[in-house]
């Protein structure tokens, strides 16, 4: 039996007037288990007018009342979460586990949001001039949407939406239409959490939904994770339609390994960073860089730990889930293919894993490359699938080279025992995020989120005090309040005194 999947306007689901929908499946079985609506024009524009009609009555709504409402959600959330975690598994196909943990990291923002009255403190001057005082606000920009990726159903929306909301502004998520269920759900549990009408709205559907999104005046701002190509064609659309956009894109992390490191530590991280989630995170590792004689040692270490590693349905005890689509497992597996044709190593072949699950599921089993060269397409492309490719290099200034003249600038890992090393790595790397002995450097919530180069286009990093400042513009004011001593006409130009 499927189900539809529709919008949710007003806290409420919005079955919407296009009769287009997009096939949802369970990546363990293969079995289509949902039809996503996809919007046309017109259902984009009612759910827009529902965040827009809602806007003025929330930004106006106290503080007090704002961060009670994202109290509840935090609660509600951390009560219920396997429920969310059990729709992420069964169309995302990351195992539980693992669901769970993105649903943590979500919830950490919402945390950091709880918070806002303090974050959006503003400044006072007094007696900037004689008796004219000055001081700054931060107000909410309006309706902003947020487009968001098949691969983090629940964390990637919400690095953005506990700020945007908490700030005052009321949201469009645009999910996945890949996993689109964890979106309604979050909205149902902002339902409960006492969120008014028309604050949280989900649009579902397709470049016809983000479209819209990107060009109505309503909408303020943008925030976008995906792709490179789709997130610079967002940057570009969405600035040139006046809003302000922070658009996150693809990667390619590399992480380097030293010869004084610690090489059981190192193996580890690499094949945590390297297969979790069937390497269909953005911040998964796909290129180790050995450095020096180690290479045999370390690939001989990252072997040992990736063949115990098991491959099946989320719901099970399994290590590592299926790929989210058929055509993104065929995809991942054409990389390896190419891989094998263009002469690396193929030390550890995933195209023959024997998962347990559904004969229909879209399996890969980890793939490790050695001997990967800088011209082969398994290095020079993102492949978001379980494909660890190892360099061999002989000094750090080769790897430091080959990172930063990479095009993406995600995230990034060094492991060694020398500080000097480290310290030099973190200042040298051109790479928005770095780990020193740490694989996956998702920063804390309270820190931001963001890469360089053609992992991030605008100029603001996700959440922490750079989301605040996304979702906010800031005001200057300027105040004399007349008193006995006002002195009258004077035509000059006003000069402090
Ligand atoms: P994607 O670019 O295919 O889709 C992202 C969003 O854009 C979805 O909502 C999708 O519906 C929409 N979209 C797809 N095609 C479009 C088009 N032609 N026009 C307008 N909108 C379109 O990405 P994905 O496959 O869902 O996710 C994986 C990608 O996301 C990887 O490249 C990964 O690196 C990246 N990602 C980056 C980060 C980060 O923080 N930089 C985090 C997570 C994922």
């Amino acid at each position: 039996m499927t189900t539809t999947i529709s919008h949710w306007v007003n806290n409420k689901a919005y079955p919407g007037t296009s009769s287009a929908t997009a096939p949802v499946t369970n990546p363990a079985t293969g079995a289509v288990t949902g039809e996503v609506a996809l919007a046309n024009v017109e259902d984009a524009r009612a759910v827009i007018g529902a965040a827009t009609a809602a806007f003025p009555a929330w930004r106006d709504t106290s503080l007090a009342k704002r961060t009670a409402i994202l109290f509840r959600f935090r609660e509600l959330l951390e009560a219920r979460k396997p429920e969310l975690a059990a729709i992420i598994t069964a169309e995302h196909g990351k195992v539980l586990s693992d669901a769970l943990g993105e649903i943590s990291r979500g919830q950490e923002v919402a945390e950091f949001a709880c918070g806002i009255p303090h974050l959006l403190k503003g400044g006072f001057t007094e007696n900037a001039s004689t008796k004219v005082d000055v001081h700054s606000v931060r107000q909410p920009l309006g309706p902003v949407g947020i487009i968001s990726p098949f691969n983090f159903p629940a964390m990637v929306p919400m690095w953005f939406f506990p700020v945007a909301i908490a700030a005052g502004n009321t949201v469009v998520l645009k999910p996945s239409e890949k996993d689109p269920t964890a979106a309604i759900w979050l909205a149902e549990l902002w339902k409960e959490a006492g969120l008014p009408d028309g604050v949280f709205n989900v649009l579902q559907g397709d470049k016809t939904a983000v479209d819209e999104l990107l060009t109505n005046p309503a909408i303020k701002s943008i925030s976008f994770v995906g792709s490179t190509p789709i997130a610079q064609y967002v940057y570009a659309t969405g600035t040139a339609a006046g809003k302000r956009v922070q658009a996150l894109g693809g990667a390619k992390n590399h992480a380097i390994i030293l010869p004084d490191a610690d090489l059981d530590l190192a193996a580890d991280a690499m094949v945590n960073a390297g297969f979790g989630s069937a390497g269909e995170r953005c911040m998964a590792i796909s290129v180790a860089v050995a450095v020096g004689d180690i290479a045999d040692d370390l690939v001989a270490k990252i072997t040992e730990r990736a063949t115990t590693i098991t491959t099946g349905d989320g719901t099970t005890n399994a290590d590592m889930g299926p790929l989210v689509t058929a055509a993104h497992r065929d995809k991942v597996a054409s990389y390896v293919d190419a891989g094998e044709k263009a002469g690396a190593t193929v030390v550890l072949d995933g195209r023959a894993v024997q998962a347990d699950g559904g004969p229909d599921g879209f399996w890969l089993g980890p793939t490790l490359f050695d001997n990967v060269t800088p011209d082969m397409s398994i290095y020079t492309d993102e492949i978001f699938g379980p494909v660890l490719s190892v360099v061999r290099v002989d000094s750090y200034d080769e790897a430091l080279e080959l990172i930063n003249s990479n095009p993406y600038g995600n995230g990034t890992a060094i492991f060694t025992n020398d500080g000097g090393a480290a310290r030099r790595f973190q200042n040298e790397v051109e790479v928005g995020m770095v780990g020193i002995n740490v694989p996956i450097p998702v920063p804390m919530a309270y820190y931001s989120f963001g890469g360089w180069k053609a992992s991030l286009f605008g100029d603001t990093h996700a959440h922490g005090t750079e989301g605040v400042n996304f979702f906010t513009r800031a005001k200057a004011i300027t105040t004399r309040w007349l008193d006995p001593s006002h002195g009258g006409l004077n035509l000059g130009f006003p000069q402090n005194a």
